[in-house]
């Protein structure tokens, strides 16, 4: 293996294989000069990580989920060696071999790879925003303890730091977090009950792993945005607004304390806050097009519906019982996701899932990571527990 160049940029992109993972890749093709890929991971398909890993020649790759061993060979043929199981993801966050890394894993498995690469002092581009709502206090102390940088991925925050870029801290007075509304935001109430499992696969706008689709039609995925920026930006539940911009153009807005606001807009293409995130204060000569403002005749802005999107309401609840309730919230809301993906739940039952946890759920304030993992642990079981029963 030759000895690369010290003046390109270390990455490792973890969840490689995923909607994120793969767009990080498309930005790292653009700007071979720049980047060296340290290490790619993947939970699965184990054939497209081979490929990527012929095509950026990695140092090291891993595997975290079961692996068929003619893998092994096939890796070693391109001169790497194959780590597997998911504390081989740890490990090679705790080697700090990188200078950053896209953490597009998705859900709570990538809380602990973080932590262990904050420590390392590895910056870290964020779109896994579990990780935020799990243990927003803990990796924020973290953070400034070991003094390591994380910047947003997630194209709401992205705008967000962009436009919070050379303003002087203590002046918001409020975010606006723009949200698409999803497939469902017109559909009569009463219909949402019976939405399918494609129908809520089918996102408007953008082309995402299933997880984040299926939050999006219900706006969890909002709800985890809320709790995300409250973590990133320090503001209070009651300085964050939800607004609903089907066009997705209008990634996100600051007010300041005297009526200024500011907002990021581009193309509603992740490679451009991906690609932000990676070079930032720095940006990238991308080729994925540009606004057409001749061609945009309006940008709606329309209030959420809270009877609609329950989950928005339970995003500031958990917030104000803080502690393990946004880390119950996004436990339940993982199993109850995956059950409606395998049709085992309707669409409705996934808010009603998650209020049942809560309701059902005593906060621990201030959690370490072991109590963290507990409440994460209790979430899952007590959603499994809803749909043995049949309640
Ligand atoms: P995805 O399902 O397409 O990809 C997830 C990646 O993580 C895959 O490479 C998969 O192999 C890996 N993975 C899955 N389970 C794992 C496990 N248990 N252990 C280790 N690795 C595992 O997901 P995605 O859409 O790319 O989303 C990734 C994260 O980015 C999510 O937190 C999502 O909310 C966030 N995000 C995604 C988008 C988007 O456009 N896709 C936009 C904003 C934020
Ligand atoms: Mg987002």
């Amino acid at each position: 293996m030759t000895k690369k160049s010290r003046n390109k940029k270390r990455l490792s992109i973890w969840g490689s294989t995923g909607s994120i993972g793969s767009q990080a890749l498309e930005v790292v093709r653009q700007y071979p000069d720049q980047f060296q890929i340290v290490v790619l991971t993947s939970h699965s398909r184990a054939a497209e990580l081979w490929e990527q890993a012929r095509e950026f020649s990695p140092e090291r790759v891993v595997l975290t989920g079961n692996t068929d061993s003619a893998w092994f060979s096939r890796f070693r043929e391109l001169e790497l060696n194959l780590e597997t199981g998911p504390d081989a993801l740890i490990e090679a966050a705790s080697r700090g071999e990188e200078d950053q890394v896209v953490n597009g894993l998705v859900g709570a498995a990538g809380l602990k790879s973080t932590i262990k690469a904050i420590e390392k002092g590895t910056a870290i581009a964020l779109a896994n925003k579990e990780v935020l709502v799990m243990a927003g206090r803990l990796v924020n102390r973290l953070l400034k303890k070991y003094r390591t940088e994380l910047i947003p991925i997630d194209s709401e925050h992205s705008a967000i730091y962009q436009c919070l870029r050379g303003e002087p801290a203590g002046f918001i007075r409020r975010l606006i977090l723009t949200a698409s509304g999803g497939p469902f935001r017109n559909r009569p109430l009463t219909g949402l009950a019976d939405v399918t499992v494609e129908e809520a696969l089918s996102h408007p706008n953008w082309n995402m792993g299933p997880k984040i689709t299926v939050d999006s039609a219900t706006m969890f995925n909002k709800a985890l945005e809320i709790i995300e920026a409250h973590w990133l930006f320090g503001v209070q539940p009651s300085q964050i607004e939800v607004v609903i911009h089907p066009q997705s153009i209008l990634h996100s807005m600051v007010e300041f304390v005297d009526g200024s606001l500011k907002a990021q807009l581009s193309v509603p293409d992740m490679r451009v806050p991906i690609a932000y995130a990676l070079s930032c204060p720095d940006r990238r000569n991308l080729p994925f097009g540009s606004l057409d403002l001749t061609k945009i005749h309006h940008l709606e802005l329309i209030p959420p519906d809270f009877e609609r999107f329950p989950a928005l309401k339970l995003a500031y609840d958990v917030i104000e019982a803080g502690g393990t309730a946004p880390v119950v919230l996004n436990g339940a809301d993982e199993v109850a996701v995956q059950a409606f993906l395998e049709r085992r739940i309707r669409f409705t039952q996934i808010a009603e899932c998650i209020q049942k946890a809560l309701d059902l759920h005593t906060v621990r304030s201030d959690p370490d990571y072991e109590e963290i993992i507990e409440a994460d642990r209790w979430a899952r079981e007590t959603v499994r527990g809803f749909m043995r029963l049949n309640i």
